[in-house]
């Protein structure tokens, strides 16, 4: 059964919630002792949720059991980010993407695993204390990053489930590719960040993943919209689109080659005809670009955890600078650290304009070439990743800057706010091959037409 069907009967009261609740949390710890999908299992409030709900059943998501990820609050519940620093932080609120899930009937059964503050493409950049998540097909490997867990559990689950997730760069189709399930990042304030844990301001998207595009819309329609706490949230909806004339980007088929032919034979057997286009600018800029930009504002969004008022507590016995860096040394793990180094050095006076500022030139002239290619396509499609997943222990043995480049295709969308979808175009080795469609700002109606028929093939 699927969340869609699922809904319909818990609402005709066809599905006992409360006792459906209590059979997921159940699987949930069973699955998680394992894998790790979780960072907290969130079972007191999804059992309350349930038990309300049992009464008068209701709502778009009547019912249907809901994770979200670290990084989005969920009030009373532990809201990490994945980092040590937040360690016992209970937001006083839902983030709005929660809420408006809640209000439609939604149960929140956990927060799901990530890499600390998003900083990461394997969810192998966990915080202090916290675990790794396993790829559902292979525990040996990853689940991608940095929405791990939420990509992990949505292939895992054998019950109706979706997940809320956050994008910066790449960070729901990058783990949706790697765990073989469907993952929407829409335009850049379609759905409000307010409650989201900032990464970099300019570039967070919250998401969904889920099983299917069909279930991935039914989410989007209910978290999306316009909020008065986010003033970047947009007031325009997305519209349905049509797929008429799809390209596929030239320089993204530069990967693994079995990876490139199962995405060019997933195309052919759907009877999908393309052009094959060229964006050398994207292909070039978005990952110095991203990572320059991207880093530039963790550094100062980050500028607030400082062991003082939010999770981890330190006393002070010495000056405020000696509480301040005593805590981030203990509770920031080495990837954070190495993100705030950079970015505090790309916009330092006397490199600023080096670096920075050139960046956020290189990204006006990407979103302009994307722009001029959406006036002669309704979709581009590329490979989400250049390889299946990895290994644990392989990940461990990449430099930082080849672990960054892994993200080459999935940053270029993310930079220009533009709404993509990861879908599985087939196997290779018996691990997920991921495809990405990437549509003009708010065409979204496009992305999940071309999921749905591609899922019905
Ligand atoms: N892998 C990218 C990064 O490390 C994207 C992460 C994200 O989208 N949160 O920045």
């Amino acid at each position: 059964m699927n969340a869609i069907e699922f809904v319909e009967k818990a609402r005709k009261k066809e599905i006992d919630i409360v006792e459906h609740t209590h059979k997921v949390l159940e699987k949930l710890e069973k699955i998680n002792r394992e894998f790790h999908y979780f960072n907290t299992i969130s079972a007191e409030l999804a059992i309350q949720q349930a038990e309300k709900l049992a009464k008068s059943p209701k709502g778009k998501l009547c019912g249907l059991p809901v994770s979200v990820k670290d990084c989005i609050c969920v009030k009373g519940v532990e809201t990490t980010a994945g980092s040590k620093i937040l360690k016992g932080y209970k937001p006083v609120f839902n983030a709005t993407a929660v809420e408006n899930a809640i209000n439609e009937g939604a149960i929140i059964i956990g927060k799901t695993s990530q890499d600390e503050f998003g900083f990461g493409s394997f969810n192998t950049n966990t915080g202090i204390d916290f675990e790794i998540p396993k790829n559902p097909f292979d525990a040996s490997r990853v689940c991608g990053g940095s929405s791990g867990g939420s990509a992990g559990i949505t292939q895992a689950a054998d019950f109706p489930h979706i997940s809320i997730a956050e994008s910066t760069g790449g960070s729901i189709a990058c783990p949706a590719s790697f765990c073989g399930i469907v993952g929407i990042t829409p335009t850049y304030g379609l759905v409000s960040r307010y409650g989201l844990i900032d990464y970099a301001s300019s570039l967070d998207k919250i998401g969904v993943m889920a099983k299917t595009a069909d279930e991935c819309r039914m989410m989007i329609d209910v978290i999306k919209g316009n909020d008065a706490n986010d003033s970047t949230s947009l007031k325009e909806d997305y519209k349905e689109g049509n797929v008429a004339n799809i390209a596929v980007l030239k320089e993204a088929l530069d990967v693994d080659e079995t990876v490139k032919k199962t995405i060019l034979s997933c195309l052919e057997k759907n009877g999908i005809e393309y052009d094959i286009i060229s964006l050398p600018l994207a292909a070039k800029y978005s990952n110095p670009a991203y990572y320059l930009i991207a880093t530039s504002e963790a550094s100062t969004n980050l500028a607030k955890f400082c062991g003082f008022k939010y999770g981890a507590e330190f006393s002070l016995d010495d000056s405020f600078n000696a509480l301040f860096s005593n805590a981030r040394s203990a509770c920031f793990g080495k990837e954070a650290k190495r993100r705030i180094l950079l970015g505090t050095f790309a916009r330092m006076a006397g490199f600023r304009e080096a670096f920075y500022l050139k960046a956020l030139k290189a990204r006006t002239m990407i979103i302009r070439e994307y722009k001029e290619a959406f006036k002669h396509y309704d979709l581009l499609v590329c490979p989400t990743m250049p390889i299946t997943s990895p290994k644990i222990d392989e990940i461990s043995r990449l430099s930082p800057l080849k672990s960054y480049m892994m993200d080459v295709l999935t940053v270029g969308p993310n930079l220009a706010g533009l709404p993509h979808l990861s879908i599985t175009a087939g196997f290779s080795n018996r691990l997920p091959v991921g495809m990405m469609a990437i549509a003009d700002h708010l065409n979204e109606g496009a992305l999940f037409s071309f999921g749905s028929g591609i899922e019905q093939a």
